[in-house]
Order: C-alpha cells, then sequence, then structure tokens
C-alpha cells in the first residue's frame, strides 16, 4: 500500500519533491520579486479550453489567475498577448548522464563528463518548455547533484525527479553485458532475490531517489518487494517491462509501465483498472527503427515490434481507459532532437487517438500526478510552483507549436527569454571590507 506522507504533514512547508522532506520556511527565496503576466490565452493543465487571463507571481509562486488584473508596484509586467501560457512542461523519461556513442569508455564512465552531459542536456529540456525531468537511471551521484543546483538557482535548468540507479535482475534490461568496461558501469543496480531487490530500493532512498526505477526481469515475489518497500517510503515505481513481466509488475502495484513493449489486453484492463500509468516513449523507438534498422542484440526485447505495433499499444491503452504521461527517453546524444522530438512525442500519441487536449493534459498535470507532486506542479492555479512557459501560438490547435516556446519561468524566476536560456549576472556579496562604489 503507498504511504502518502501528505496526510502527516498539513501545512508544514516541505522539500518540493515526493520525499516531502520538512524543510526551513521559504523565506521569499533568492531574490524573485513579483511579476505580472499579462494577456495570455491561458492552458492551465487541467484539460479545459484556454480562455483568456492575467497571472500574478511572487515569489517562487502563483498567487493568482483572474480574467485582468494590475501589477502591484515594483512588480515587472510581462506582455503576453498573442501567446499561450501554459504549464511547463514535464518529460517523465529522460537518462541525463547516459553515454554518447563513439567517446572512450573512460569519459563515458567519468563522473564528472556525465555531470557535464547532464548540464548541456539540462538547457536542451529547459529551452524546449520542459521544467522537470524524471531521470529514470543515470550514472552514480550525478543527477542528485544536478537536481540540488538547479533546485538552489545555480545552474540553469529543469527540476530533476532522480531516480539514481535502475534496479533490474542479474543481467536484466539495461546490465546485458555490463562489466567493468562498459559505458553503463555506474548506471545499474544489479538484484537477486526479494531480499536484494527491497535493499536496493533503500540504497536508493538513502541517496537521494525521488522515484524508484525498476525494469524487467525480476520474479513476481521481487517485484512485489521492492514495489512493498517503495510504497512504505512513500515513493512511486517506475517500471521498464514487456509481455508477462507487465502482468507481474501491475499486480505487484507498480505506478507506470514506461515504453510501448507488447502487452495483452488483460494486462491493459488491469492497468486500467488499478490506475497504472501510461508513459509511452514512442519517440525514442522511431529513432531505433528509422536510423538504426531495429532494436538488436537485447535478451529485455525479445518480441517482434514495430512503429506501428507501438501505436496500436497507445491506441488499445487509450480506448481502455489507461492514464498517461509524457516521456522522451532520449539516450545517446538524442537529446539534440529537442524540442522536436518531444513535440513528435505528442504527436504522435495523437496519431494513436488522443485529443489534443488530453495531450496538454498528459505533458502537464497528468506528468505532475505520477511524479506525485500534483499539490504542487502541473497547473496554471494559486497555490502551486511558478513553472511556466509562454508559447508563439496555440498548441492545443497545432501541437507542432509547442516547438516554439519563448519564455520559460521556473520556481517564479525567467530562465529562458526569446527562446535562449538566461544566466543571470552572479549576485556578489559583499562585507565592511568589500563594498561596491556604488553603495
Ligand atoms: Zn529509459
Amino acid at each position: 500500500m503507498f504511504m502518502d506522507r501528505r496526510r502527516w504533514l498539513g501545512d508544514t512547508p516541505v522539500s518540493p519533491d515526493p520525499r516531502r522532506v520538512p524543510v526551513i520556511p521559504d523565506r521569499g527565496g533568492p531574490c524573485h520579486g513579483g511579476m505580472l503576466i499579462r494577456g495570455a490565452r491561458v492552458f492551465d493543465g487541467r484539460g479545459g479550453e484556454p480562455f483568456g487571463a492575467d497571472v500574478l507571481i511572487e515569489g517562487r509562486m502563483i498567487v493568482s489567475v483572474e480574467a485582468s488584473m494590475e501589477a502591484p508596484r515594483g512588480y515587472e509586467v510581462l506582455d503576453a498577448s498573442g501567446m499561450t501560457l501554459m504549464p511547463g512542461l514535464i518529460d517523465l523519461h529522460t537518462h541525463l548522464s547516459y553515454h554518447e556513442p563513439d567517446v572512450a569508455i573512460s569519459e563515458s564512465q567519468s563522473l564528472a563528463d556525465g555531470t557535464l552531459r547532464g548540464l548541456e542536456r539540462m538547457r536542451f529540456y529547459l529551452e524546449s518548455g520542459i521544467t522537470s525531468v524524471r531521470d529514470a537511471g543515470s550514472h552514480g551521484d550525478v543527477t542528485y547533484r544536478l537536481k540540488a543546483w538547479a533546485a538552489d538557482g545555480r545552474i540553469n535548468g529543469p527540476r530533476v525527479f532522480p531516480a539514481g540507479q535502475l534496479i533490474t535482475g542479474t543481467g536484466g534490461h539495461g546490465a546485458e553485458g555490463v562489466g567493468p568496461t562498459s559505458p553503463a558501469l555506474g548506471k545499474i543496480r544489479e538484484a537477486s532475490g526479494p531480499v536484494d531487490w527491497r535493499e536496493a530500493v533503500r540504497e536508493s532512498f538513502k541517496r537521494g531517489a525521488d522515484v524508484i526505477k525498476v525494469a524487467s526481469h525480476f520474479s513476481p515475489p521481487e517485484i512485489a518487494a521492492a514495489v512493498d518497500e517503495a510504497h512504505v517510503l512513500g515513493l512511486r515505481v517506475m517500471c521498464d517491462a514487456e509481455t508477462h513481466y507487465i502482468d507481474w509488475a501491475v499486480e505487484a502495484g507498480v505506478d507506470s509501465i514506461e515504453h510501448p513493449l507488447p502487452r495483452t489486453d488483460e494486462a491493459i484492463a488491469m492497468m486500467a483498472d488499478s490506475g497504472v500509468a501510461a508513459v509511452p516513449t514512442l519517440i525514442p523507438y522511431v529513432i531505433i527503427f528509422d536510423q538504426l534498422g531495429g532494436y538488436f542484440n537485447s535478451t529485455s526485447r525479445r518480441f517482434s515490434f514495430s512503429k506501428e505495433d507501438n501505436l496500436q499499444v497507445v491506441s488499445r491503452m487509450h480506448r481502455a481507459g489507461v492514464r498517461f504521461g509524457v516521456g522522451t527517453d532520449l539516450v545517446m546524444d538524442w537529446f539534440r532532437y529537442l524540442p522536436h522530438a518531444y513535440v513528435r512525442e505528442l504527436t504522435l500519441m495523437s496519431e494513436a487517438g488522443l485529443a489534443n487536449l488530453e495531450i496538454l493534459e498528459a505533458a502537464t498535470l497528468g506528468g505532475a500526478r505520477i511524479l506525485d507532486m500534483e499539490d504542487r506542479l502541473g497547473s496554471v492555479e494559486p497555490g502551486k510552483l511558478a513553472d511556466l512557459i509562454l508559447v508563439a501560438g496555440a498548441p492545443d490547435r497545432e501541437l507542432e507549436d509547442l516547438a516554439r516556446v519563448d519564455t520559460v519561468i521556473r520556481d517564479g524566476r525567467v530562465e529562458v527569454a526569446d527562446g535562449r536560456s538566461l544566466l543571470p549576472r552572479g549576485r556578489a556579496k559583499t562585507f565592511e571590507g568589500i563594498t561596491p562604489p556604488d553603495a
């Protein structure tokens, strides 16, 4: 059973992540001030039609959404007429440190390089309007540190919700052939037996995981032990699985099934009944089929599939009433296809039969729900964290317009303007002995 910490916390200020650790009350944060965004058409993330409204931000919070407002004195005013204002997009499946092709193993395994790879990718995500990423498996402590630095405003980038290392059975998905000279070393935690699966979950929790990532193969008792441990700790479980492993994962109570891999109608009905979400990640398989000709040499992909089959899986889940989130799983150097890779993921969901408003909800509030963060993120409502984007166009009519993200506000701060990452000038410290000349 999932132990929701919220019922014990009341109004206690907590960390802006699913761990919900009590924190010292926010005293306005790092010099945010206030801002009025005026004249936008607002898609508020909840799936309804956009409407005209002004949005007031104070510090890192949205405080008011009204038809028309005057800016309080001293507040910045952002004219958003002609644009669509919406919640920052959520990508539920990234790998920030994933190695790139054709580089030396020593570079691939280097945590310094892994951190720099993540930093570069965070810029691509942010400039694409993605203000939260759920990292589904990266090297060592890379994603935990990137999360902390972005949260402190020391680097620009989306919020990072790390899983840390991927947990799989010995030789399971991701661990196939992994040894001392593999670029994936440090990204995978192989586990064997229910006790060890439980221990692997605790290790991730100890390091700071916001979600537990598991992958086939596993036995029913192993996945049950992992899910039970994660849920008792208050963490959700995302699962990469296929075929009969999906049945076992859903029976064990995982929270989302990643990828569009083969599954039975019975498994789909079970997902719908028990509220297990789907994060289809269609776009990486388009790249895999179009550029690599197929998915080869993997013991966790022992089935036949195609781009069309994948769309069919999404259609069947949609018809059955399964909830969706959006993830792109851009491994290697595929982040360079952003923002189009994310937009294409959405248009593929449209080809599978989802309506545009449903898709945009999946990309925002739906994603926040899957992150267990719907009380803080995912919609344009008073009391939510101010993660917002301005789009030059109407993505509810043309999903492709989402490739034209003009402004990105994360935590109440403009981090992208005119489509480009803004790095504020470093704020100099002073004391009596070092006083700026204009003070
Ligand atoms: Zn992945």
